[in-house]
This record gives structure tokens, C-alpha cells and sequence, in this order.
């Protein structure tokens, strides 16, 4: 079967094939680990997950590196401000040393850990830290410094893009109108595109041969990539944001370095909005994963609604469309549960190869939650066949279904807060006519240990 995946340098859709099948390299950028992340954030990581549980599914092995960013990152995406780990230290009232920065990376690289396994997202192969890689860093500046593509500052070692004549072609840059645009200060740089591979710093900073001083973030990325996954790597996937600068600096410095294609595939996530603006910490609009868990929405919920969009378009967070992805993820987990929890039944085919048809085509998860409502629906299809058909699809929705049966047996032990939850969803299918829904509901309860009566005040629970 075909796998096509939307690629940003094409800026097309184009088949996927691994360098050295069956292996799959894949770099995801990681979090910058001086906050905590928020759920715009984790769109990148669900969308990382369902991309690794794809090239599962259609038979290959994921070799996936997930970065973690702390040391380097500047406030400013260039060159400019402050970097965001030293940020982090002053706000939290910390010294300002390097081992007091790990400490802090280590805080927010747990909890963005706890972020994942909520939300279902696989382990990658491994998280290296930007700072246990200081000297590859160091050894691809100076691969870069013999090869005569960079110069000194004042205030640290750059890249000269005018050396590589396709920099503004990843993103399709428009470098004469931002020379004749707005004038940039661009300090002691050539261009206003170079930027910085390492800063010099004599207070906070690591020994390198050309001065005491720390990664820039581009030169972490790629020094990391190479690292772990060699000179020229399958797929690499960040967010929208890292087009313009993050990721046309790291395949500059990268292909000049070694002569050679960085990376194969690349793959953007769009963002999360709200209110029309990106959810970042500079508008002050995040919501953690936490908040979300607090108003009583299980994070699950948070994953679905993400599956029911199109990695490539934008999404508006709002409590009322999560509300409305808590009750269908409901609908969907009560609905397993009434289904009797047998694998041994084939899971049929003909779902099967539509499903794979629409997560192979530019891992088009909407359309893959529409069919699993399809099948849910279909009369002709028995309930321990789409059990089984579900189960299997859920390998890459990764919704948590095989564990409902469990889940809701642990519940059993929680009533009457488990029961009623679903007696407010069942009143709610009353008060929508929805009596289809409604009985399935009463059936869910009983298995639960509780019959439900409508009475004039309402509906009324007995133990059976
Ligand atoms: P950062 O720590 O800023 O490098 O962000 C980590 C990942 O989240 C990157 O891949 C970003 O592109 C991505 N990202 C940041 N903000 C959003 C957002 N509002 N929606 C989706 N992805 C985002
Ligand atoms: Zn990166």
C-alpha cells in the first residue's frame, strides 16, 4: 500500500520510502524545557505519534529521537535575547550556573514526560539532552569554521548564508525583500540571515577552542540528528514555526558540513489557536495539559479531538469544542464497552484497508475517526467483529480502547462517581430523544452494578 506524505521542501505530496528499509530514522524537535509545555505543544507530539504509529503499522521500524532542549535556546528564534534556560533560572530565583540549569531542564523534561504518557503517545527511542552533546556541537562548529563557512563577532560564531546559495529555498524565503523591507538591525552580521552557531559567554558557558560560550539552538538540532541518526535522516517534523528559521538553519549548516542531503522527508504540524492567534507563552494564551484534566476532561478526550482535524490545518481550542470531544470520546469508550472483549475475532478486512488508505494518505486522521463512527453504526457487522476491527485501528488512533473494559471495571469500584457521569450522559441522549442511545447507556450502568429507573423526579439508580 502507499504511504504519501505532505513534504515542506516539495512542498507536495510525494511517496514515502526509507534510506534502509525497514528502518525509519525520524528526528522530532522537542520542547525547549525552561516552562512547562502547553497543549499547543503537544500537537506536535501527538501528531509525531500517529506519524511513528503509521509507518508501524504499514511494517516498519522507528528509530525516533525526540530532543530536549536545555541549553541555547534564545528568547528570539534568532539571535537575539536572552537565552531561555538562563530566563528560567532568574525567574525561579536559581544561580545562574549550568548545573543549576539542568536541574531545572530535568523539572520540565519530567513533566513534559507525563504529558506524553497521558496522552498516549508512544516512547521515542531515545530524548537526548542538548547539553550531554556540548562537544558534537563544538566539533561541528569547527567542521564548519575549516570548511570557511562562518566568522567571529564580537559576540560569537556565525553562519554566513551567503555561502549557501539555496538557503532561501526550504522556505521559500524572500531574501531581497527582507534586505529592502524593513531595515533589521543586524548588528555585526553579514546578512541579515546569518546567525549564530555558538555564543560567546565567559559567565554561563562551556570551553570551546574559539571561546567560552554555549550551542545556538539551530546547531544543537542538527549536531543531535546526525548524532543518533547519521548524516542524511528519513523524516524530520517540527511544528509550522520552525520553517522559516529553525529548520532552514539546520539543513544549511548540516549540508554544508557533510556534503550531503540532511534530511529526506520534512513534516509540519499547523498550530493551535486561540482566539485566531498561535497558543505560545510570549500572548500569555496556554492552557496546560493539567487544566484541561482539572475541568474534568480526560486527556484521552484532548487526543481525539486533535485525530479529528487534519495535522495540516489550524485548530481553534475552545472549551466548547473540547466539550463536544469529551462526549463523543465518550460516546466511543461507552459504546467499546458494550462490546464483548474477545480478540480472537479477524478484525474485517474491507475496514481494515480503508482505514490504512486513509492514514497512508498524509496521516488523514478525520477521516479514520469517521470511519471507526461508520463501523460503530453498521448493523451488518457483529459486536465482537468490531471489536476486533476497533482494537486493531486503535494500534495508530492510540485512544486507550483496549483499556475501557479494565477501566470501567475499576469504575465499578468508584460508584456512584463513575455511574454518574453516565447518567448525566444518558439524561443528556434523553433530552436529545436520542432513546437509541439512551438504552445503550442503561445497558452500560448494569454492567456497572446499578439499575436505572425513570421516574417522575427523574432517573432514579438501584444496586442490583
Ligand atoms: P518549542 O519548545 O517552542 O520549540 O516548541 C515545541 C514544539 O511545539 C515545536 O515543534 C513547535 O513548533 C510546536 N508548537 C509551538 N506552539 C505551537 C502551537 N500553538 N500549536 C502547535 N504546535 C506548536
Ligand atoms: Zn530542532
Amino acid at each position: 500500500m502507499v504511504l504519501k506524505f505532505f513534504d515542506t521542501a516539495k512542498h507536495a505530496l510525494v511517496d514515502f520510502h526509507p534510506l534502509n528499509p525497514p528502518v525509519v530514522t525520524m528526528y522530532n524537535c522537542g520542547p525547549t524545557v525552561y516552562n512547562y509545555i502547553h497543549v499547543g505543544n503537544l500537537r506536535s507530539y501527538v501528531f509525531a505519534d500517529i506519524l511513528r504509529r503509521t509507518l508501524e503499522w504499514n511494517g516498519y521500524t522507528v528509530k525516533q529521537i525526540v530532543n530536549i532542549t536545555d541549553v541555547g535556546h534564545l528568547v528570539d528564534d534568532g539571535d537575539a535575547g536572552e537565552d531561555k534556560m538562563t530566563q528560567a533560572l532568574r525567574r525561579e530565583g536559581k544561580p545562574l550556573t549550568t548545573d543549576a540549569m539542568r536541574e531545572v531542564g530535568e523539572y520540565y523534561t519530567s513533566q513534559f514526560k507525563t504529558d506524553l504518557a497521558a496522552l498516549r503517545i508512544l516512547p521515542a527511542t531515545a530524548y537526548p539532552k542538548a547539553s550531554d552533546h556540548i562537544a558534537e556541537d563544538i566539533a561541528l562548529v569547527a567542521t564548519l569554521g575549516e570548511k570557511g563557512f562562518t566568522y567571529k563577532t564580537s559576540d560569537g560564531i556565525y553562519f554566513d548564508t551567503e555561502k549557501f546559495p539555496r538557503y532561501a529555498e526550504f522556505a521559500r524565503l524572500d531574501i531581497k525583500g527582507m534586505q529592502a523591507g524593513v531595515r533589521i538591525d543586524v548588528g555585526e552580521k553579514k546578512h541579515p540571515t546569518d546567525f549564530a552557531i555558538w555564543k560567546f559567554n565567559e559567565t554561563l558557558g562551556y570551553d570551546a577552542p574559539f571561546g567560552k560560550g554555549f550551542p545556538g539552538w539551530h546547531i544543537e538540532c542538527s549536531a543531535m540528528a546526525m548524532r543518533y541518526l547519521g548524516e542524511t535522516i528519513d523524516i524530520h517534523t517540527g511544528g509550522v514555526d520552525h520553517i522559516p528559521v529553525h529548520h532552514t538553519n539546520e539543513i544549511a549548516q548540516s549540508e554544508c558540513a557533510t556534503g550531503k542531503p540532511y534530511a529526506r522527508f520534512w513534516m509540519h504540524n499547523a498550530h493551535i489557536l486561540v482566539d485566531g492567534e498561535k497558543m505560545s507563552k510570549s500572548l500569555g494564551n496556554t492552557y496546560r495539559l493539567i487544566d484541561i484534566h482539572e475541568r474534568g476532561i480526560p486527556p484521552l478526550a484532548y487526543r481525539y479531538w486533535l485525530l479529528t482535524a487534519h495535522y495540516r490545518t489550524q485548530a481553534n481550542f475552545t472549551w466548547e469544542a473540547l466539550a463536544g470531544a469529551q462526549s463523543a470520546y465518550n460516546r466511543l469508550t461507552n459504546f467499546v464497552f458494550t462490546l464483548p472483549n474477545t480478540e480472537s475475532d479477524a478484525p474485517i478486512e474491507s475496514y481494515i484497508s480503508e482505514f490504512t488508505e486513509e492514514i497512508n494518505d498524509d496521516l488523514n486522521t478525520a477521516n479514520a475517526i469517521a470511519l471507526v463512527w461508520k463501523l460503530m453504526k453498521d448493523a451488518s457487522i457483529t459486536d465482537a467483529d468490531k471489536y476486533a476491527t476497533l482494537m486493531k485501528m486503535d494500534k495508530v488512533l492510540g485512544l486507550g480502547l483496549a483499556l475501557i473494559h479494565s477501566h470501567m471495571s475499576e469504575m465499578r469500584d468508584a460508584v456512584p462517581a463513575g455511574v454518574n457521569s453516565l447518567l448525566t450522559l444518558r439524561q443528556a441522549a434523553r433530552s436529545e430523544k436520542n432513546f437509541a442511545e439512551s438504552d445503550r447507556l442503561r445497558d452500560t450502568i448494569k454492567k456497572l452494578g446499578y439499575d436505572v429507573k425513570d421516574t417522575p423526579d427523574g432517573q432514579m439508580l438501584e444496586k442490583i
